[in-house]
């Protein structure tokens, strides 16, 4: 049975039991059973689905996989893991990070002043703040009030200029300097597409020359004792682990340096984000060629060996891991509104007592396909439809007769595809892309799946139930903003593969996975449809919990966010209605609440679905 490649991208967070998936957790709720207790309570529209216990899973993985290399390999510093908020700001998301990474003291990285007041809000005592990313003097002078207020705050200088700055502040004033990082430019870079932090025309970091003069300037200002850090990261969704090997091997022998130059106070290398997570759902390890394994023996070996070798103490190692801790841990479920061909249903074939002889055939092969037959099959049934389409212009056969035609040539395709799904010849790949049914979510890819608008990347996507049946057709989706880009497309060697559902009888949901990094806070309100509501789910031996609700806004709250009166918005459209005629007072007050109604309500569809 077909599993939409849940063993490849899921890392067993779900599986798939009765049909339905299911969270491999505790009680094990299928994500349809949650679903449907949420839209118990007329909640409609796309859901947004976080599962703390999977964050808790990330970073219990990500920390139990550094110690056992910092044990194996015998090394001397320290793991630190601090959690980029830019990855994803939601309250439940931090909150969750802070409380379940509590026994690592797990720490939150800043890249702007909003996201500074945050991690200075957020991180409980003893934990590291990290702060990167080009920053003025006002920057600089929260992190003095940070750590002035008691905060574990390293800031990562990204060039000479934030350093003068620093040594200014720590002039003009008598607040507790911060801990300073440098991030330093390598000669190495990432890859996939992603990477764009690292490499010689990198948009961060300091040059040899002037960590030189970096220094300098620490000695001069008497704040070298404060420089604690060197810092890189070399791009998110790093595919290849042989990039991140050169980066350590550079930074590492960077950081022996700087100790031989007197930097004291050096003790750790944060090696920044880029952890990838695995999104393909037909091939294993098309995201990354490493494990996590891989990834945490080879940084501490090769520091250790680098360290060893230059006969330098060995540096504490921080991560800022980002996607790989909280992606997993969001799923976004999108309500099917429509299928595009429903008029291709086998129901609607209204056969005669004597069809034309074509006809008949067409009903056999469609009966009689197999594995074995099915490409000679569907030459004859394509070969029969030409044929039916000139008996028709030639007013020989009639609009039932054409209409059974096509009913039965694209079942027989249909079949075939399937048939043939694993290794489609060319030809049925160009069929399979002509006749992608189009499925419409009710969601917005601009709002909900940025990253697939803006780069291309796909998310596994699948249905929550039905999963006994064997999907047959080849899907494309459709959301419901009006524009083109808002499709999802498959192409051949990937396809997707969906149920042919009657929507009006029966709901037929869509789940999205690896959704929580990224998505959120980089999508946007295109046609004004706004964050989905959201809802966390604690799961325990017995049962599950649904907790913090988010809703999405309202109609007149986005209207508000831009810049309009909603007030005034309002007024006027009761006004409109109340001057125009309605054949009793009774419907008029009835039409005024329902348009209020309306507009108290987020703007995804409710009628249908
Ligand atoms: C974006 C970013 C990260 C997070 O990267 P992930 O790929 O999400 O792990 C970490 N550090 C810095 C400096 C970043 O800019």
């Amino acid at each position: 049975m077909q599993n939409f490649g849940l063993d490849i991208w899921s890392n067993k967070n779900f599986l798939i039991e009765n049909g339905e998936i299911k969270l491999n957790f505790k009680c094990m709720p299928s994500l349809l059973e949650i679903t449907n207790s949420i839209r118990a309570n007329k909640v409609k529209g796309p859901l947004l689905l976080r599962f703390p216990h999977l964050i808790e899973k990330q970073i219990n993985t990500l920390y139990s996989y550094f110690t056992k290399a910092i044990k194996e390999n015998k090394y001397k510093g320290a793991f630190h893991a601090v959690f980029p908020l830019k990855v994803n700001q939601f309250p439940s998301v931090v909150e969750a990070i802070v409380e379940r990474g509590q026994k690592y003291k797990y720490g939150l990285e800043a890249g702007s002043k909003a996201e500074l007041i945050l991690a200075m809000s957020k991180t409980p005592e003893g934990a590291n703040i990290t702060v990167n990313g080009f920053k003025d003097k006002e920057m600089l002078t929260l992190a003095f009030l940070a750590a002035q207020s008691g905060h574990n705050i390293t800031v990562t200088i990204e060039g000479l200029n934030e350093l003068e700055t620093i040594i200014a502040v720590a002039e003009e004033s008598n607040l507790k300097v911060p801990n300073i990082g440098i991030r330093v430019r390598l000669h190495s870079s990432g890859s996939g597409i992603w990477a764009k932090s690292g490499g010689m025309d990198a948009k961060f970091g300091l040059t040899s020359t002037e960590i030189i003069e970096a220094i300098k300037l620490l000695k001069s200002a008497n704040l070298i004792d404060k420089f604690t850090m060197i810092h890189f990261h070399i791009g998110s969704q790093m595919a290849d682990i042989a990039p991140l090997k050169k980066a350590l091997r550079e930074a590492g022998n960077i950081y022996a340096e700087l100790k031989k130059l007197g930097a004291v106070s050096l003790s750790s290398i944060n090696i920044g984000g880029g952890l990838a997570v695995e999104y393909d759902q037909h091939q294993a390890s098309c995201s990354r060629n490493y494990s996590i394994d891989e990834f945490s023996s080879s940084v501490v070996f090769l520091l250790g060996e680098i360290m060893d070798a230059k006969d330098v103490a060995h540096p504490d190692i921080f991560t800022e891991s980002g996607r790989f801790i909280v992606a997993s841990h969001t799923v976004l479920i999108t309500p099917v509104l429509e299928l595009f061909s429903q008029d291709y249903q086998e129901e609607l074939l209204h056969f005669k007592e004597t069809n034309p002889p074509l006809i008949t055939e067409l009903i056999e092969l469609n009966r009689l396909l197999n594995n074995a037959n099915c490409i000679e099959y569907l030459h004859d049934a394509l070969d029969h439809m030409e044929s039916l389409f000139t008996l028709f212009d030639l007013g020989y056969i009639d609009l039932q007769d054409r209409s059974n035609a096509e009913i039965l040539v694209h079942n027989i395709i249909k079949k075939a595809l399937y048939l043939k799904s694993a290794n489609p010849t060319n030809e049925l790949e160009k069929l399979q892309s002509e006749l992608q049914e189009r499925y419409l979510i009710n969601a917005s890819i601009f709002q909900s799946l940025p990253d697939y608008w803006g780069l291309g990347q796909h998310f596994p996507v699948m249905p929550i139930h039905h999963l006994n049946t064997p999907p047959l057709r080849a899907a494309s989706l459709w959301d419901i903003t009006c524009d083109s880009d808002g499709e999802i497309r498959f192409n051949p060697e990937k396809p997707l593969y969906l149920h042919d559902v009657n929507i009006d009888e029966e709901d037929y949901f869509l789940a999205f996975f690896n959704v929580g990094a990224y998505q959120e806070t980089l999508g946007m309100n295109h046609n004004l449809f706004t964050h989905p509501n959201e809802y966390t789910i604690t799961i325990t031996d017995t049962e599950y919990h649904i907790g913090t609700k988010i809703e999405s806004k309202t109609i007149l709250d986005v209207l508000d966010t831009l810049g309009y009166d909603k007030k005034e918005i309002l007024k006027k459209l009761k006004e409109d209605l109340k001057n125009s005629s309605f054949s009793t007072e009774k419907e008029k007050s009835a039409k005024l609440a329902q348009l209020e109604t309306f507009l108290q309500q987020n703007g995804y569809l409710r009628t249908t679905n």
